[in-house]
């Protein structure tokens, strides 16, 4: 086995990269090529059906039966045109990923041959057969039945020889078993509660449309050092793995030269990308050895998280192509930075005013700063489960370590914000929020300076960060489906402008004016969260962790507590007032969340158990077993100094000795606990006992990195650190 290790290393060397080129001298020639565009909706269908699923589209009209059969003939045409055979709906469940089930376009003709054929019926709604999918308990096996339903505001696309139709997935009892449904939900809620607040500046908003700018980071591997180890293939993460004597520290990777092999990777995720009508913009190292990141341009929430899942699907199979495995998990490596996927999220108007933005005149400012303080009163009222929204088995092992958010939810506003806030708190309420630079600086004003959006300054440490016209929801991990923190962060949203919009009604009932009644209204909100959930200090610092306690914000670490946010009376509350959750569903994928997370304890406890038994051990002991021959022989050849001569030796056997022994009592415990979990009923308590046999793994790990450390690199079964975030 040391043999093949060394020769998967050097073969995994040697490997060149793939020609790739582009399929025509501009991408905008071949730009969304794969989707079932409006432009194409409008060449394949009659003008009659082309008005009603636009209709459809933008306003939620009913879609009738002959009209979805003459889409699904069109689009039919279209995909066949592409070479599409088959056709599935195409859901984000409860579980990582997407799901997909494919029926081919064949059927009877009735006259004894075949036909491609697909009807509306097919288009709208099917029922796949649901009972594996997770359900937190909602549905019996008995009632195994749930269907996926068209959502036509996101397009369908083909993908290989298959057209796929972007679907909710419900049970029939109504429950929503998906990502997609409460995003849908919680997205209209927004528009919903941020309408009637736009329109105490401007009456002609009648629509509110939230944005989504994913930066998504990953590691690529090469697949035969991936191959080689059993922890990568199982868990997505090395479970174990001495540090290499170089990894980050010299900051030689971020932003470097992209090595030939992943810049051909990445030049192919982007053309199929582009295909698929993703919007690709930004390609870049990050800051560990063999981290990247790739960024599109924003876009409509819900379609640009589709196409986040689109293109993890993508970089999935794109990636063996190459020789390379991607890995999404937040921590594959202990030492090193791991991967995130930053949300950047704004809303704007369907007049196109960016809400999260400084206008051009006092009165769009004052509309900005009141989104603002209330997205920042949402984030405040609502921390727990926003951080329960990004909390996973997974995103643990990031959250809180040195270089990525904190555990704990706060907001950076940046200087000029901060400011902004403070001054409001002593002026006139009557005050206009001018932007500074045009008139020069005027005293007693409230003032943002124009270069603003450029000049924000960076804070890396924020979970939620102020970028000029942006919030960056930082904490989300590169794992997830970003529909998670989305429908959170969005409800609260939306939950808070409700309450804002009747708090300024109420003012302006009792004679206020506008700008006062509003001005009033936020002026308590903007003192109560100033110095709460607003920090722009350094939030990896221990002095954050004592004063975010103080402070009222919630500073839990351990996951499964953390989900217990979502069932408090006050995220109910919220949820169900919304329409978003149901208590039922908020109950049910709690359950999901436990079951989930064990799950993924239980998996990374039994490979780290089976590693160390059948790698870890017997690779020590062969070279304890080398050792000892050579005491053996130095004593023969040496009857009379030979004890001086094999001091080391000795040494060195009985330290094996001794980390092989500890590292067997670690791991007899750690089953034992095991055991003990698994006769566990209730999700929760089993969820908590697996939090402890989680944080023993890192004790384990450190007996198998010394192990590592020490033993001859000849009979080391696993490829090392260095090998494997070196090697592109
Ligand atoms: P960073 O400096 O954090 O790496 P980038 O300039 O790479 O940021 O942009 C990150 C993402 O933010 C991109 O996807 C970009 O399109 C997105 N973005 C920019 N403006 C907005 C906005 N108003 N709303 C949502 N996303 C935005
Ligand atoms: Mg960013």
């Amino acid at each position: 086995m040391s043999k093949l290790r060394f020769d998967v290393v050097q073969d995994a060397f040697k490997k060149k990269a793939v020609n790739v080129e582009l399929p025509s001298a501009k991408i905008s020639d071949f730009f969304g090529e794969l989707v079932f565009t409006r432009d194409k909706m409008r060449r394949y269908l009659d003008a009659d059906s082309f008005r009603k699923i636009t209709d459809c589209i933008d306003n939620g009209a009913p879609l009738d039966r002959p009209t979805a059969d003459k889409v699904a003939e069109g689009m039919k045409i279209w995909a066949m045109e592409h070479g599409a055979t088959h056709i599935t709906h195409w859901f984000q469940p409860l579980t990582e990923g997407t799901a997909e089930k494919h029926d081919s376009l064949m059927d009877y003709d009735g006259k004894g041959g075949m036909i491609e054929s697909f009807d509306g019926r097919s288009l709208v709604q099917q029922e796949p057969d649901a009972s594996s999918f997770p359900n937190g308990g909602i549905r019996a096996t008995f009632e195994a039945r749930g269907y996926t339903a068209w959502d036509p505001t996101s397009p369908v696309f083909i993908q290989n020889d298959t057209l796929c139709i972007p679907t909710v997935f419900i049970a029939y009892t109504g429950e929503a078993l998906d990502y997609k449904t409460p995003l849908k939900k919680a997205l209209k809620a927004v528009s919903d509660a941020a309408v009637p607040v736009c329109q105490l500046f401007d009456k002609k908003v009648k629509k509110v449309y939230s944005y989504l700018g994913w930066e998504q980071e990953y590691f690529l591997v090469d697949e035969d050092l991936y191959a080689a180890r059993p922890d990568l293939m199982l868990t997505g993460r090395t479970l174990m793995g001495h540090a290499s004597s170089k990894n980050q520290q010299l900051d030689d990777h971020y932003f470097g030269a992209i090595p030939s092999r992943v810049a051909a990777f990445m030049r192919d995720i982007e053309i199929a990308g582009y295909k698929l009508g993703i919007p690709l913009k930004t390609r870049h190292n990050e800051v560990a050895p063999n981290q990247f990141e790739l960024a599109p341009i924003y876009g409509e929430a819900n379609l640009a998280n589709d196409q986040n899942q689109m293109i993890m699907n993508v970089m999935n199979s794109i990636a063996r192509k190459h020789g390379f495995v991607v890995l999404f998990h937040e921590k594959p490596f202990d030492g090193i930075n791991g991967s995130g996927k930053h949300n950047n999220w704004s809303i704007g108007t369907d007049t196109g005013t960016m809400l999260l933005a400084p206008g051009k005149d006092a009165n769009s400012n004052l509309q900005f700063v009141t989104f603002f303080v209330n997205v920042l009163a949402a984030v405040q009222k609502y921390n727990s489960v926003l951080k329960a929204s990004i909390a996973s088995a997974t995103n643990a092992h990031r959250l809180g370590a040195n270089e990525a958010p904190p555990a704990i939810i706060s907001a950076f506003l940046g200087k000029t914000m901060t400011d902004v806030l403070r001054k409001l708190l002593t002026v006139p309420s009557d005050t206009p929020i001018e932007i500074a630079g045009k008139k020069g600086h005027s005293l007693g004003l409230v003032e943002i300076p124009e270069l603003f959006i450029d000049n924000t300054d960076r804070n890396r440490t924020s979970p939620f960060a102020f970028t000029g016209n942006r919030f960056e929801f930082r904490a989300v991990g590169s794992s997830a489906n970003c529909a998670g923190a989305l429908t959170t962060l969005s409800a609260a949203v939306a939950d808070q402008l409700l309450d804002f919009k009747a708090a300024v009604d109420k003012e302006m009932a009792a004679g206020k004016e506008r700008n006062i009644a509003i001005m009033d209204t936020l002026k308590p909100i903007i003192a109560s969260i100033i110095d709460v959930v607003c920090f722009d200090g350094n939030g990896y610092s221990e002095a954050w962790q004592k004063e975010a306690k103080r402070r009222g914000l919630d500073t839990e670490t351990n996951v499964p507590k953390m989900f217990k946010a979502f069932t408090e009376e006050k995220t109910v509350g919220m949820f169900t007032r919304l329409g978003v959750f149901s208590e039922k569903e908020l109950e049910a994928r709690n359950e999901v969340r436990w079951e989930t997370y064990s799950k993924k304890v239980q998996i990374e406890a039994r490979a780290t158990g089976r590693m160390a038994t059948n790698h870890i051990f017997p690779a020590a002991v062969a070279y304890q077993s080398r050792l000892l021959k050579n005491i053996d022989l130095l004593r023969q050849d040496f009857p009379n100094d030979w004890e001086a001569l094999a001091g080391t030796q000795v040494r060195m056997v009985k330290e094996i000795s001794r980390l092989v022994a500890d590292l067997t009592v670690k791991i007899d415990a750690m089953v034992a606990a095991r055991k003990k979990a698994n006769a566990i009923a209730d999700e929760y308590e089993k969820a908590l006992a697996y939090h402890e046999i989680a944080e023993s793994l890192f004790a384990i790990r450190k007996s198998i990195d010394k192990l590592e450390e020490i033993c001859d690199n000849d009979l080391w079964p696993l490829p090392k650190y260095r090998e494997i975030l070196f090697i592109n």
